[in-house]
């Protein structure tokens, strides 16, 4: 079985317990206007364009017209781009690149099995992640029911937006559950993301495997005490809650979607300040749920 990932992280401290290698995938349903993965927004391969590696050497130019050089300065004009990547294959600076490969399930085993020894002694194991696994829900299953069978610790990162049927496909090969909640108030979070919560929030309620829920802090969008307050009490409630983490934004994915020619993304929104951040900690706080700020416990 195949599917389409970015890229395989080995070592990482940022995505579950542990040291643990992450799958990204391709493929989002969602369309939250501060993602900072915006290379796995698309289920498709894409051109990447890393302007600070180019030469100007014009050797791609006679590919076909997307490419332009004019003042010594190389711009892509993405509506002739047909993503053939034979510019890619020209470019000796790697400036061109691919983001996005096929790969089988039995490739992503052989090199997420070379870290194994790695996973017991930290407490970690691998993450699936993206993009949205959900939306290659056979190929992310596969991946975690066979580290399930080989005992490696398997966390899934998801928004939770699909079917039960799909949920339940997921969670069979799980030990643990990273999950977003990005606003409690359906239409907001409807204006943020491109979708409702009913069907986050039905599938959080329903959810058998230990949970790490998730709210990354926007401005302008959640980051008031009301909307905390609400989400820690919702999580607070759920049978299989470890902690409720707040993850301040971070405009990270700005440079990455300029370099994908994803104009309308490339532009940072604000991150929360120092004020803001303490007050939200305190709303959390205040509904006893257990709580994270950026990987770190909250001492009450
Ligand atoms: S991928 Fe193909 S169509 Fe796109 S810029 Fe390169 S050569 Fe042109
Ligand atoms: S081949 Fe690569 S280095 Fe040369 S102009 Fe094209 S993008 Fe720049």
């Amino acid at each position: 079985m195949n599917g389409i990932i970015t890229e395989i992280q080995h070592a990482s401290v940022h995505d579950g317990p542990g040291l643990r290698s992450v799958v990204f995938l391709k493929g989002c349903q969602m369309r939250c206007f501060w993602c900072h993965n915006p290379e796995t927004i698309s289920t498709s391969p894409q051109l990447f364009f890393d302007e600070s590696k180019c030469m100007g050497c014009g050797r791609c130019l006679g590919f076909c017209e997307a490419h332009k050089l004019s003042n010594g300065r190389h711009r892509i004009e993405r509506a002739f781009c047909t993503s053939c990547f034979r510019c890619v294959e020209t470019c000796f600076t790697g400036a061109l690149s691919v983001c996005g490969r096929v790969v089988s399930v039995d490739e992503v085993m052989r090199d997420l099995a070379e870290d194994i020894p790695f996973y017991g002694e930290s407490g970690g194991g691998v993450t699936v992640s993206g993009g949205e696994p959900g939306c290659q829900s056979d190929f992310t299953a596969e991946i975690l029911h066979r580290c399930h069978k080989m005992k490696i610790h398997a966390a899934l990162e998801t928004n939770l937006a699909y079917s039960r049927a799909i949920l339940e496909k997921l969670v069979a090969g799980c030990d643990l559950v990273m999950a977003d909640l990005k606003h409690i108030d359906s239409q907001k979070h409807r204006a943020g993301t491109g979708h409702g919560n009913e069907q986050v929030l039905e599938n959080l309620r329903s959810l058998t495997v230990p949970l790490i829920l998730r709210t990354p802090i926007v401005p302008g969008f959640n980051d008031d005490a009301g909307t905390i307050r609400r989400i820690a009490e919702f999580a607070v409630k759920l049978d299989t809650l470890q902690y409720y983490e707040l993850l301040t934004y971070h405009p990270l994915g700005c440079g990455k979607a300029e370099r994908l020619g994803m104009e309308e993304r490339a532009k940072p929104q604000a991150s929360p300040t120092i004020n803001t951040t303490d007050y939200l900690i305190k709303a959390a706080s205040e509904t006893g749920v257990p709580l994270f700020l950026n990987g770190r416990r909250i001492v009450k």
